[in-house]
């Protein structure tokens, strides 16, 4: 099955804690988290202007742009980031046209979000969130309802997203296994 989550930046807007787009596939620590920090470190932090195009190597201004291409150039969200989107895939965008599929944390499903990867410039890091879960008594709703602290109630449970841990962006490569051990133990 797949592992669905969404890729993010901290957002400025008022109420709203993050912004981003959707990813299908392999969401989780080891699969996406890994990735997210493979591709930001080799095209943007460590890249020295490798095609004659120089930069002054500021990781903010890397991670910045990393938002901009991947995140806000990319509004139809991922099938497997990096390599395939729902708008610029032929076959996805001939069966669904292009479309803004981005998502907020004001209304995100955190049944169908598992984790989600909020990246910020300005403190060079990036908050890894995961979906957690409580049952309860009910039917399933046929509109969810927000409770009074932000949580999400489908009926039959209630869903939020917790944060998991905080990596440093401009620090040592995480271990990613044992962030997703962290998940599990709790
Ligand atoms: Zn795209």
């Amino acid at each position: 099955m797949s592992t669905r989550g969404c890729i993010a930046f901290k957002s400025k807007k008022k109420g709203i804690d993050w912004e981003g787009v959707y990813q299908h596939f392999d969401s989780y620590p080891t699969g996406l988290g890994k990735t997210i920090w493979d591709v930001l470190h080799k095209d943007f932090i460590d890249n020295k202007g490798g095609i004659g195009v120089q930069n002054d190597g500021d990781v903010s201004k890397a991670i910045q742009a990393f938002i901009d291409i991947n995140i806000k150039g990319h509004r139809s969200g991922w099938s497997a980031f990096p390599d395939k989107c729902y708008c610029h895939d032929p076959a996805f965008v001939m069966r669904d046209g292009t479309r803004d599929m981005s998502i907020t944390s004001k209304e995100s499903n955190p049944l169908s979000v598992e984790y989600v990867y909020i990246l910020s410039p300005k403190t060079k890091s990036m908050t890894i969130l995961s979906s957690k879960v409580d049952s309860k008594d009910g039917q399933i709703l046929d509109k969810t309802v927000k409770t009074k602290d932000g949580k999400t109630d489908y009926g039959h449970c209630i869903c939020w997203h917790e944060e998991l841990c905080i990596v440093d962006l401009a620090g040592k490569e995480p271990n990613w296994e044992a962030i997703e051990k962290l998940d599990s133990e709790e």
